[in-house]
């Protein structure tokens, strides 16, 4: 296989380490961009001293010059908390961020993929969602920060697209868990995980009716990877994640089981604007793609209760 110089931008988080890790295993020399804010070096310090592997500390909101083949544009906090704790900054890191990569992609002739989420459907109406949902966001609420940064930012994938002629990814990520999630980002899965093996009380955020689905990160990074190197013009966006759907009270309840814990399940209030369900539909990955998930909850689950076993 042909080695290729690619750029991962955000490459010092969760999805971005393991993304990192793969595309050395497939022989291809990357380019880490990361200012560290979610992200640490800790997440790739396995990769340091790899000879294809270079990492460099920018924020994605400033222009960069480099030369590469490929791009995948992943900077961007992706948990409430941290996407809420400098809004402005968020906006800017998914608008600013897709522009300057967008113009990097455009110079050097690179192939470029989004990663964006199934937060541009906001609290969908429709149930699966599909690519053609066009959602329902609160513009001025307090996760519109992330969700229309990063519409934003599909809008300008398409416009360079169009106007400029680059060949473009756009990928819409679901709820995805596993080892090097952050530990304090406040997501469902690693707040449950920590939790239990922690013997503290579960904080289900409502009545825990709403529902989620779990994609495992090496599913994720799997889909990622085949969308980049699917056909010139196959543009998506794409969901990715799994479709088997869960409610946060079985989420809860599983956790529980798989690591043993006699926490109790204690009830919170929901969060404003947070989504009562969300499901990918999946049909347009499996057939351009040939792409779906393999890994079940309860597998995925232990792998990542054992990782966070060195953190409590
Ligand atoms: P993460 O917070 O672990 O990773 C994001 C990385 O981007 C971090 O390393 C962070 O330091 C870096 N970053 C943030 N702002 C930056 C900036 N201005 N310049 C340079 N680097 C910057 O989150 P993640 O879960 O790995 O998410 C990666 C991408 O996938 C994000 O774009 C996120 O929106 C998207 N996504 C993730 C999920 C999920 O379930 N994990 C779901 C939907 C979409
Ligand atoms: N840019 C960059 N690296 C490059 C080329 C461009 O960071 O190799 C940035 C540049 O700062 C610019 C943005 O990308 O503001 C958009 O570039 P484009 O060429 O589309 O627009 P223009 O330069 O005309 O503003
Ligand atoms: N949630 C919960 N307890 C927690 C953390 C989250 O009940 O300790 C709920 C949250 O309100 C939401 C769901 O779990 O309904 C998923 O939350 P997460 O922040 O992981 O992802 P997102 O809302 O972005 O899908």
């Amino acid at each position: 296989m042909q080695s290729k110089k690619i750029l991962v931008t955000g490459g010092a988080g969760f999805l971005g380490s393991h993304l990192c890790e793969r595309l050395l295993e497939h022989g291809n020399e990357v380019l880490c961009v990361d200012n560290l804010f979610t992200g640490t070096k800790a997440n790739i310090a396995h990769l340091l001293s790899h000879p294809r592997f270079e990492f460099m500390r920018h924020d994605v909101t400033f222009p960069l010059y480099v030369e590469i083949d490929e791009i995948y544009n992943l900077a961007c906090p992706a948990s409430p908390v941290h996407y809420q704790f400098d809004p402005v900054q968020t906006t800017k890191t998914s608008v600013m961020g897709a522009i300057n990569m967008l113009g990097l992609a455009k110079r050097t002739k690179a192939k470029i993929l989004q990663a964006s989420t199934s937060e541009v459907y906001g609290d969908p109406e429709i149930h699966p969602q599909i690519e053609s949902y066009r959602g329902s966001v609160n513009p001025i609420g307090i996760r519109a920060c992330y969700d229309e940064g990063k519409r934003c930012a599909e809008t300008l994938f398409f416009d360079y697209q169009r106007q400029h002629n680059l060949n473009i990814k756009v990928m819409r990520i679901f709820n995805t868990y596993g080892p090097r999630m952050h530990p304090n980002d406040g997501r469902v899965v690693s707040n449950f995980i920590i939790q239990a093996l922690k013997g503290e009380d579960i904080s289900i955020y409502g009545e825990g009716k709403q529902t989620r689905s779990f994609c495992y990160v090496d599913d994720l990074i799997n889909g990622m990877i085949k969308l980049m190197n699917s056909p010139d013009g196959f543009y998506g966006p794409v969901n990715i994640g799994n479709p088997k759907e869960f409610t946060i009270l079985e989420l809860a309840q599983l956790v529980i089981e798989l690591t043993q814990s006699k926490s109790k399940i204690t009830f919170h209030p929901l969060p404003e604007d947070d989504p009562k369900q969300r499901q990918p539909d999946i049909t347009l990955a499996k057939q351009e793609l040939q792409w779906q998930p393999t890994i079940e909850l309860k597998e995925g689950l232990s792998k990542t209760i054992e990782y966070f076993k060195d953190f409590v």
